[in-house]
């Protein structure tokens, strides 16, 4: 297949919301290295790569970007560049700054881009990150997780409280204006009091973005397993539901605007890129196992780094063409999960169906708000917004 690219791309209106921040296109660099692999994790993640293994790997990066220029360019100026794992930051500086010069060379950006990069908290260095700002990066999104000991050893992470500190210290005297954490909450042991802690502690570094994700179980993963074999208890909805309302609470009360169900930021920091998957639009994913969006095809990288790096030209492993109607149905989704809600008129338009009388059915319980045509999740629907989803859903 070689889409057209370009085509395909949705406009999307100008109603002074977060998804109008979303760049038309994105640029998403896969780095599948890690020191040791989490528990709950079901990434695309390998472990004990040699250095020889990651050299050729960066260099299969680039390469497969070249090719994507020569045979699919010129291609339009990327809003955004991700750089996520994996840890990005366990590779070496130099080799990754010199990957990122080259994937730029081909794939230019557009002015005032953001150029994200993933941070594991113990692998962030002052070196490092000075060689990441001259390649470009503005924004640093650490991987927090907690600021308690003990729901950080129970998630199997091994950085501490310290090293998060340490890391956002570094990044702000490295130049980064915009950092992020990603916390995860209803973890193994962790309370309502330590999660209002890491809430804190968090809001104490004063990042322009917050993630707060609930942890959730992956089959494939070894919490997974313990959770199947019965020696761990699945994480439990009300406590999990309690902890939103909590983050809720904390954030919005220190002003952050929450944009996304488990996103906030200040006021014009929300992630760009992340914004890009949730309005649907454009996206070349380089990498193992990396997802691309293009022209109305979803495509995807074979998995191991090794199989990849031999050919990245080949990489392709699978693809898939949405219809119009699976494409409207996810909107739908997409959109019930962004804070500015959906636009009903537009919902008619896209899905050729009328949510009026399902929302009405939704506002008497409590869980939507429907006003200037717009229908958007009450904080109790923000709780049940699986049950509004399954309501809504075609
Ligand atoms: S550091 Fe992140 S990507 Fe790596 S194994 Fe842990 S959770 Fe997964």
């Amino acid at each position: 297949m070689s889409p057209p690219f370009g085509a395909g791309f949705a406009a999307y209106p100008a109603t002074g919301v977060a998804s109008d921040l979303a760049p038309a296109f994105g640029v998403y660099v896969h780095i599948p290295f890690c020191p040791y692999k989490c528990p709950y994790c079901d990434f695309n993640v390998h472990v004990g790569a040699s250095a020889a293994e990651v050299g050729a790997y960066l260099d299969a990066l680039a390469r497969e970007a070249e090719w994507w220029a020569a045979r699919h360019g010129p291609f339009p100026a990327a809003g955004s560049l991700y750089l996520g794992g994996g840890t990005p930051t366990m590779v070496d500086p130099g080799l990754l700054a010199g990957a990122v010069a080259r994937i730029r060379g081909v794939l230019p950006l557009a002015p005032g881009a953001e150029v994200s990069v993933e941070a594991n908290p113990e692998t962030v260095t002052a070196g490092g990150l000075a060689a990441l700002r001259a390649a470009g990066a503005n924004r640093l999104s650490v991987g927090a997780q907690s600021f308690s000991r003990p729901v950080l050893a129970a998630l199997g992470r091994r950085h501490s409280p310290e090293d998060v500190r340490r890391a956002v210290r570094a990044a702000r005297e490295a130049g980064f204006a915009d950092v992020s954490l990603d916390l995860i909450y209803g973890g193994p042991g962790e309370d309502a009091a330590a999660w209002r802690e890491s809430l804190g502690e968090a809001l104490a570094l004063a990042p322009e973005h917050l993630s707060c994700y609930a942890l959730t179980i992956e089959r494939p993963t070894a919490l997974g397993h313990a959770v199947a074999t019965g020696r761990m208890a699945a994480p439990d909805d009300e406590d999990q539901a309690s902890k939103l309302e909590a983050a809720l609470d904390v954030l919005q009360g220190a002003g952050y605007r929450h944009y996304e169900i488990s996103n906030w930021a200040r006021p014009g920091r929300e992630s760009r890129h992340n914004l890009v998957y949730w309005t649907q639009g454009e996206y070349l994913g380089l990498g193992a196992g990396a997802h691309s969006h293009i022209a109305g095809v979803r495509f995807w990288n074979r998995k191991l780094p090794r199989a990849y790096a031999a050919d990245p030209r080949a990489a392709r492993a699978g693809e898939e063409r949405l219809d119009p109607a699976a494409r409207a149905e996810e909107w739908l989704q997409l959109r019930l999960r962004l804070i500015e809600g959906v636009d009903l008129a537009e919902a008619r338009a896209r899905l050729g169906r009328d949510l009026r009388a399902d929302a009405e059915v939704l506002r008497e319980a409590g869980l939507v708000r429907v006003a200037g045509g717009r229908l958007t999740l009450t904080r109790r629907g923000l709780l049940l917004e699986n049950e509004v989803a399954l309501r809504l859903g075609g």
